[in-house]
């Protein structure tokens, strides 16, 4: 067995009503602090003692990436919201006035990318199935009720809308039976992928609940969990109440002859550095479980090829699998971390060039848009035009996989609704299915993208953006 020698600890959230009490902050000064303060109004802010100890570099802060992982920063609203927010904040005001402002600029920030709701949730007997999102053949995405929140928050995180007590906005289900009901009806799906939030801030005889009843499901070959558990509170899975009780699960799974991966989200080599970090991984492991890692480049973060490139080889080196690198979509505060195509592609590629063919199993850089994951595979010249040649790693219709696409290389451009066909082609080939596929599920259309080239004006048909799972 393992080494699980691991001081216990007690899992308590810091929030926003603690930062004026936390000794390390102190260093930033009043100033720093009361933005502080006043962000963590608007974005979600949680971390634990965990997150404060063992992860952030507290001589290097705000530079530190773990701080600007956790911590929210000033750059990321707008300056003017800001400067409201601080004022309201700086002279004491009402809870409830601050609380209206800070709703009204989340509501102007995006919080669920179009498309999500109307085009993913399927339906069983006539019914929308909350919870649930069907958009790739084989892999249904599962969003139990209990496990919409996480250990700490990460700053760049699409999912913050679900976090800041926005109910009518969540998609959460504690109905694993109509989960159950729907795979069974539909043997197409092989592939359970439990996510959140992080469905493993459940406890585990709650998660069992719905990982049981899928075990007897004959179609379904493979369960995920998508966590980020590993990075911000490892003693989930060696010394919490019910850590050995996770383990037995994970290994009741493999003997119902499913496998079972942990996509694990891992932006920056340091989580996986501490001992409880890697006493855990050890532990998954050795209950059967393959682990997966997936992160989106960030700016501040994690956006250079060194970071990455670690990154993938001390996965390897632990046993464990680098899977996606996605692009950060669009939503929440995607100013202060975006990065252009362009240079997500070079760190992609720069690290991909320093790493063995083991670590080689990742793909990337990928962005979860509404007509699946496109992948950004390099750029080219053609007949005289440079452009960006694209692929689908997953599609919403899975025959577009594996047709390599064009758009016109755009060293500004973030996402693909900015980027415009090559060659002289009106739109993308998938589009008019694309269009399609929206009229059906009861979306206007998008029209037809013959205004290009002013998509940064605003008048291109934005393609609608998509969720990713980690
Ligand atoms: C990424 C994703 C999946 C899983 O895709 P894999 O390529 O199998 O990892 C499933 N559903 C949605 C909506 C996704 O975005
Ligand atoms: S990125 Fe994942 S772990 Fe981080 S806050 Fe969002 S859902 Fe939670």
């Amino acid at each position: 067995m393992t080494d699980t020698r691991i001081e216990p600890r007690r899992y308590s959230a810091v929030t926003r009503r603690d930062l004026a009490r936390l000794p390390q902050l102190r260093a930033l000064g009043e100033e720093r602090l009361l933005a502080m303060r006043a962000l963590s109004a608007v974005l979600p802010f949680r971390v634990n003692s965990y997150v404060i100890d063992e992860l952030i570099d507290w001589d290097n802060i705000p530079d530190d990436p773990l701080f600007q992982l956790t911590f929210p920063q000033e750059g990321m609203l707008d300056p003017e919201d800001f400067r409201r927010l601080v004022d309201l904040v700086r002279k004491d005001a009402p809870a409830a006035e601050i609380q209206a402002l800070a709703r009204d600029i989340r509501l102007r920030m995006n919080p669920h990318p179009a498309g999500q709701r109307e085009l993913n949730v399927p339906r069983l007997d006539g019914e929308p199935v909350p919870g649930l999102q069907h958009k790739y053949r084989e892999t249904v995405l599962f969003f139990p009720g209990p496990g919409q929140t996480c250990h700490a928050y990460c700053t760049y995180c699409f999912r913050w809308a679900q976090f800041v007590g926005m109910d009518e906005l969540k998609f959460a289900s504690r109905e694993a039976e109509r989960l159950v009901r729907y795979v069974e009806r539909h043997p197409e799906v092989s592939s359970v992928l439990i996510t959140g939030g992080d469905p493993l801030v459940m406890k585990t005889r709650v998660l069992a609940r719905y990982i049981e009843p899928l075990l007897r499901v004959e179609s379904i070959r493979s369960i995920r969990i998508g966590t980020r558990a590993l990075a911000w509170w490892p003693y989930r899975f060696v010394t919490d109440d019910d850590a050995d009780d996770l383990m037995r699960l994970f290994e009741r799974v493999r003997r119902a002859g499913k496998h079972l991966a942990l996509m694990a989200h891992v932006s920056h080599p340091r989580e996986l550095q501490p001992r409880p970090a890697r006493v855990a991984i050890r532990r998954v492991q050795e209950a059967g479980a393959v682990i997966r890692c997936q992160a989106p480049v960030i700016r501040h973060v994690n956006d250079d090829p060194a970071t990455w490139a670690e990154m993938w080889r001390e996965e390897v080196h632990l046993g464990m699998v680098p899977y996606y690198m996605f692009v950060e979509r669009d939503t929440g505060p995607k100013r202060y971390f975006e990065l252009p195509l362009a240079r997500v592609l070079e760190i992609f590629q720069e690290a991909y060039r320093q790493v063995s063919g083991l670590a080689r199993t990742v793909r990337g850089p990928s962005m979860s848009a509404t007509p699946g994951k496109v992948l950004v595979q390099g750029t080219a010249r053609i007949r005289g035009e440079k452009v960006f040649v694209l692929g689908f790693l997953q599609g919403r219709n899975p025959e577009w996989v594996g047709r390599p696409f064009f758009a016109r290389y755009d060293e500004r451009a973030t996402w693909l609704d900015e980027l415009v066909p090559a060659l002289g082609e009106p739109e993308f080939f998938f589009e008019p299915e694309m269009r399609r596929l929206e009229l059906v599920a009861g979306l206007r259309p998008a029209p037809l993208r013959e205004t290009a080239p002013a998509h940064r004006a605003g008048r291109l048909p934005r393609l609608r953006q998509q969720g990713r799972p980690r």
